[in-house]
């Protein structure tokens, strides 16, 4: 047996000794419980940040290895961890610009649970040019204090830190004058008011923050500097962390999809098998591309811009994707995705809501067409105001 072939098969059976839990989204405090006890369910396992070197809790496991642990959860109904910013986001940031002593006292409780971070980047008035953001730090002593407001701040209702971006030297040039703290969410002057959303759940939040003091040692990558961090935690939530998770999910919601219009007899009708083959292609484009951009990542290239190309045809194929499932299965769809006979069919209407997301978190489709184009395909620039 293969390295990887005996990786698949330890994790399988793990699996089947540790079934994931069937919550979906961290709706309610109980199953925000229920997704947090999943995630130290799988830390205690070794399970966790596999991806992460050893020292900081996980397995150094190569890229292959990581693909082949979404496909296996994807396949097992696992539900998304609850610190999945802290994990996919805030670690790798740390491993990138953190000190020593930041990553010893955070890496192991990201991957625990024991923390849960959130994103405080997004404002009322600065979202794509997050460059223009106010939120301001002023340094006092050992603390810097921070006021200002952030928005569409997920999961941030369960967070006990977050990564927050804020002006600390109002004279700089816009890009140049920021900083990234780390910031207690239960730090005095820290309040968060859930938003809801279209599918009903309250994944998004307000943060206001007023006068929250942050030790300097908080501070995470050089003061002044925190936009060269922010990218870093932005490529990894355009690249990394879709190629790996995503590329799964639609892959076994596609074997999904096919045996729900089987089973209804659907598949001799051309225009279902038109629909079917061009939600299958674009999950194999997605497939082909990923597997090509993990070479690199292994190989050690820095996949910058390129991590735009991976996030503009995903929110694109999840849209087109569960539009087709939603078509095609028809009024099964409506079910209650809790009742006992929804099964996947109760889940796409959910998947079809929460996918017109998927064109503005993380950076617009917009914003992404703009970065390929600057800096992929070497166009001139737009016009700034
Ligand atoms: C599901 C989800 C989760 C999120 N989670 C977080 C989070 O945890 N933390 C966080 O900080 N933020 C989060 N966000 C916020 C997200 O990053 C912003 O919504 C996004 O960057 C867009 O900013 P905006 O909403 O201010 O829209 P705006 O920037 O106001 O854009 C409005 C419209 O104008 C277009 N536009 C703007 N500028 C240009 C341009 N230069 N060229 C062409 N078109 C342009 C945009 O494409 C868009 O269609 C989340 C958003 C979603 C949907």
């Amino acid at each position: 047996m293969t390295t990887d072939a005996a990786f698949r098969a330890e994790l399988r059976s793990w699996l089947a000794e540790h079934p994931p839990p069937t919550v979906t989204v961290a709706g309610t405090a109980e199953e925000a419980a229920v997704l947090r006890d999943w995630q130290r369910t799988l830390h205690a396992g070794r399970w966790m940040g596999i991806h992460w070197p050893v020292e900081y809790g996980g397995r150094g496991a190569s890229m292959t290895q990581v693909a082949i642990y979404h496909q296996e959860l994807a396949r097992a109904g696992a539900p998304a961890v609850l610190g999945r910013a802290g994990v996919s986001l805030v670690g790798p940031t740390l491993m990138t610009h953190g000190t020593e002593e930041q990553r010893a006292r955070w890496m192991h409780r990201i991957l625990g649970a024991d923390d849960i971070w959130c994103q405080l980047f997004s404002e009322p008035d600065a979202g794509s040019d997050l460059a223009s953001l106010t939120t301001r730090a002023e340094r006092r002593g050992d603390v810097w204090v921070v006021t200002g407001q952030k928005v569409w701040s997920s999961y941030a209702t369960w967070a006990t830190w977050g990564i927050c971006l804020a002006r600390t030297d109002p004279a700089a040039p816009p890009h140049r004058g920021i900083s990234m703290l780390a910031v207690r969410m239960d730090a005095p002057g820290v309040e968060v008011r859930p938003l809801r959303q279209i599918t009903g759940e309250h994944e998004f939040n307000e943060v206001f923050l007023d006068g929250v003091e942050v030790p300097v040692a908080d501070v995470i990558g050089p003061e002044h500097g925190g936009w060269q961090v922010a990218n870093t935690t932005l490529a990894n939530e355009r690249g990394a962390s879709f190629v790996w998770k995503e590329q799964q999910a639609y892959g076994v919601a596609m074997e999904r999809l096919l045996a729900a219009c089987a089973e209804r007899g659907l598949t001799t009708d051309a225009r279902v098998r038109q629909r079917l083959a061009a939600a299958w292609t674009d999950v194999e484009i997605f497939r082909w591309h990923n597997a090509r951009t993990l070479a690199r990542i292994e190989r050690g290239d820095d996949i910058g811009p390129e991590s735009s190309l991976v996030k503009l045809f995903w929110a694109g194929m999840s849209q087109r994707f569960t539009e087709a499932a939603t078509d095609l299965v028809g009024a099964d769809t409506l079910l209650d995705p809790t009742d006992a006979h929804a099964g996947a069919d109760g889940r796409w209407v959910a998947g079809l809501l929460a996918a017109r997301a998927n064109s503005i978190m993380g950076g617009t489709s917009e914003i992404q067409k703009n970065i390929v184009g600057e800096r992929i395909l070497g166009l001139p620039r737009e016009p700034r105001p």
